[in-house]
This record gives C-alpha cells, sequence and structure tokens, in this order.
C-alpha cells in the first residue's frame, strides 16, 4: 500500500509545525525546571554565567543544520555562503574584542582549543609548564587523567605557601630546571591578577612558548577589567560561556602569522570535523555584544561585586583564600569551621545558592570533599545584582556554613529555610529571562 500525499503532509506538518512541549514533553518538562532553577536559585559558580535571549536564538538557529568543514572560502562542501560570513563576522570581531592579529573560532569547547595548542606545537613527550591543580590550574594544563598529562610531559608551578600567591621566583627556577617548549599562564580557581609580563620574561629566558589561557577573565579582559595578555603571550585561548557570557565553546587567539596554519590545522582537520555553526554564529553576537561601552561597565562590576561579596565573607568569619579578590571569583576557605567544601555545596544549595566545593591550596582533603568552595560573580552581576545585593549573599552563605558548622552535613533547617527566603526576594527582584 503507497502512503498518499496527504498522509505524507499530514505527518511533516507536525514535523515542521510542533514545538517542543508536544513533540517531546519529558525534555521539554527538564528544560522548563532548568529555567525555573536559574531565575530562581542565585548562580555563584566561578566559570558559569547567564547568556543574552539573542545568543540562545543564535545557538538554537538553523546553522545546527549546516555543515562547513574548512574555513571561510576554502570550503569542504557548497552552500557555506552565510556561513562564511557569520564565521568572518566572528573573527573580524574577536580581533577587534581582544586587540590581536588571527582568531580561530572553530574549537567545540575549552578543552579542544587547548588540545589544538599542544597539537600544533608539542610532540608527544614533551615537557610544558602550567600551573599545579592543586593551585587552581585546569585539568587540561597537565593534570595526569588528562591528555595533556597522559601524552606530554607537565611540569607545575603553584601557590606559594604563606601568601597563597604564585610565586614568580619558583616559575622561574622551574622553568630553567626543565626547560619547557610551552609555558602556560591562566587558571580556573586563582583570583589574583596575572603578570603576563614577568611569564613572558620568563618564557624568553628559556626560550618556551607562552600561552596564556584567559578562560575564566576573559570577560574581564575584554572590558578592561584585566590586564590583557597581549601582547605578553604568543597564543591566547578562552572559553566563549564564562564571564564572556557567549554560547558553550572556545577560541584560540594570536599574533604572529608563523602560528596561523599550524593552529588552524589543528582544530581542522586536526582536531575536529565540521564546527558547530550555530555555535560560531551565537559567538559572533557574543563579541558584538562584548564590544559595547555596557559590556564594559559589566566587566568592572563584576570585580566591584566580588570584592563587595569577599568583604562581606570575611566579615561574617569567613577566610578568603590569598586575602581577597582582583577578580570575579574566590576560594573560601572552610577549614576554621571545621566544614568541608563538600557538606557546604549541599548545604547552600538547599538554601538555593548554587556553587562548587573546590580544593584549596594545600587541601589535605580529598578533590570529592575539599576544604573550600569556590564562588563567582558574573552570573549575579547579570542578572543585576550589586554590591549591596552581594554583600547580603556573602551573610546568606555564612549563616548557611555556621548552621553546618554548629550541626554537621545536614546543617540546620530553620536557618537554610530563613536563608532560601531571602534568596526568592532577591530572585524575584532582579528576574533572569523575565519573558521566558
Ligand atoms: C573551563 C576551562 C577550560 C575548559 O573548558 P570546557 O569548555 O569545559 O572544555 C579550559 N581551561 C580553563 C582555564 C578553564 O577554566
Amino acid at each position: 500500500m503507497s502512503t498518499k500525499p496527504s498522509e505524507v503532509l499530514n505527518s511533516m506538518d507536525a514535523f515542521w509545525n510542533d514545538d517542543l512541549a508536544t513533540a517531546d514533553p519529558e525534555i521539554a518538562a527538564a528544560i522548563s525546571k532548568e529555567l525555573a532553577r536559574q531565575q530562581d536559585k542565585i548562580e555563584l559558580i566561578a566559570s558559569e554565567n547567564i547568556a543574552s535571549k539573542a545568543v540562545l536564538e543564535a545557538t538554537g538557529s538553523v546553522f545546527t543544520n549546516k555543515y562547513a568543514e574548512g574555513y571561510p572560502g576554502k570550503r569542504y562542501y557548497g552552500g557555506c555562503d552565510y556561513a562564511d560570513v557569520v564565521e568572518t563576522l566572528a573573527i573580524e570581531r574577536a580581533k577587534e574584542l581582544f586587540g590581536c592579529n588571527f582568531a580561530n573560532v572553530q574549537p567545540n569547547s575549552g578543552s579542544q582549543m587547548n588540545q589544538a595548542v599542544f597539537l600544533a606545537l608539542l610532540q608527544p613527550g614533551d615537557t610544558f609548564m602550567g600551573l599545579d591543580l592543586n593551585s587552581g590550574g585546569h585539568l587540561t594544563h597537565g593534570s595526569p587523567v588528562n591528555m595533556s598529562g597522559k601524552w606530554f610531559n607537565p611540569v607545575s608551578y603553584g601557590v606559594r605557601e604563606g601568601d597563597e600567591l604564585i610565586d614568580m621566583d619558583a616559575v622561574a627556577a622551574t622553568a630553567r630546571e626543565h626547560k619547557p617548549k610551552l609555558i602556560i599562564c591562566g587558571g580556573t580557581a586563582y583570583s589574583r591578577t596575572w603578570d603576563f609580563s614577568a611569564f613572558r620574561a620568563i618564557a624568553d629566558e628559556v626560550g618556551a612558548i607562552l600561552l596564556c589561557d584567559m578562560s575564566h577573565i576573559s570577560g574581564l579582559v575584554a572590558g578592561g577589567a584585566h590586564p590583557s595578555p597581549f601582547p605578553h603571550c604568543d597564543i591566547v585561548t578562552s572559553t566563549t560561556h564564562k564571564s564572556l557570557r557567549g554560547p558553550r565553546s572556545g577560541i584560540i587567539l594570536w599574533n604572529d602569522e608563523k602560528f596561523t596554519k599550524p593552529l588552524n590545522m589543528a582544530v581542522f582537520p586536526g582536531l575536529q570535523g565540521g564546527p558547530l555553526m550555530h555555535v560560531v554564529a551565537a559567538k559572533a553576537v557574543a563579541f558584538r555584544e562584548a564590544l559595547t561601552p555596557e559590556f564594559k561597565s559589566y566587566a568592572h562590576r563584576i570585580v566591584e561585586n566580588a570584592r563587595a561579596l569577599a568583604a562581606s565573607l570575611e566579615e561574617n568569619g569567613l577566610r578568603i583564600v590569598s586575602g581577597g579578590t582582583d577578580n570575579h571569583s574566590m576560594l573560601v576557605d572552610l577549614t576554621a569551621k571545621n566544614v568541608t567544601g563538600k557538606d557546604a555545596e549541599k548545604g547552600l544549595d538547599r538554601a538555593w545558592l548554587t556553587c562548587n566545593k573546590n580544593g584549596i591550596p594545600f587541601d589535605t582533603r580529598s578533590p570529592f570533599i575539599t576544604s573550600g568552595i569556590r564562588l563567582g560573580t558574573p552570573a549575579g552581576t547579570t542578572r543585576g545584582f550589586g554590591p549591596a545585593e552581594f554583600r547580603t549573599v556573602g551573610k546568606l552563605i555564612a549563616e548557611v556554613v555556621d548552621g553546618l558548622s554548629k550541626n554537621g552535613a545536614e546543617g540546620d533547617a530553620q536557618i537554610e529555610e530563613s536563608v532560601r527566603g531571602r534568596v526568592a526576594e532577591l530572585c524575584a527582584a532582579f528576574p533572569v529571562y523575565p519573558n521566558a
């Protein structure tokens, strides 16, 4: 029996027109609950943010259908006219935003952007240097469970025991001893200003290439609230979804043309096939947003808010690693309260404050337990919180931690209930996606 044209039309009618709630109620329900979670809780995870409606729209666009292997003007597929338009705009905007000569906007993620740098510049077994994970370095900077640590030879530098700042003399000594081919600056849980020119001097002395992975702070760099890694660093990588407030993705930036071919070849065809063109389009949108005066003000408010949060936590009896913050993030040491990072993360979540447990420098507890939490202000600043709101958040965190300190892992239910009420008030006053 053959299908009648009208039956095809009927089934295709649903394909073209059904919204997600009709087509897949289970997934639609989970998405709508996730939206409510983002609206009703205070997001303090330092690596997260809240992207604009325009960024979400580009991410959910018809570019998801398009293969565009290759680069603008040199593709392996037909029909790439508009893919070329968005990728060229993304490249030009990235270069303008960060003041550099070249950009690759295709890496699918932060991990892949760093893998591409390794593939382009190092051979398996080569020595490179990065910030130790226990001092706030990233998995892709030489962790033994990551490819960077399995296939290459990482040597690390860390923070000093006294002031918990990166010890530049130790960085120089380690570089002289091991002669790394590549030195990485940048990390995931370091709240102080990076001295890029000091890293440059060390890299020059030992003949290393200098990479800055500015994933966490790129929004601050874009807005002039942290010094730029250019012109000091040879190559700069960044995720685009943290303080930069774009879609989940990565970029690679550089100035010297000698890196162009190796880096581009490493991304495609070295590591990736077709780029996620919908995400490339969304990156272009985010870069345009980041070029505005409003974003500059946003970046400075992130830092101002982080200082207010850190000060409030200290006033309420919690120790901040290194005594404060210069950027968007901070580590809170819970040792004196005899509360673990794991219990704090859970207790704060019960009180609708979302953060992550995090090891502190020289932590004696395992990475699954930890002695600290990491907090960040990019998402809260996006929803409109200022220093007054972040001072309140600091007080609420301290109340929950004191409940845990008194009662152990289950915390103080009464305190947590009362904190939830005040979180709800703050969230109602500063709505997220109010028309969604
Ligand atoms: C987040 C981060 C990455 C990895 O990004 P993913 O997109 O999660 O793979 C790499 N480097 C640093 C410093 C980061 O903070």
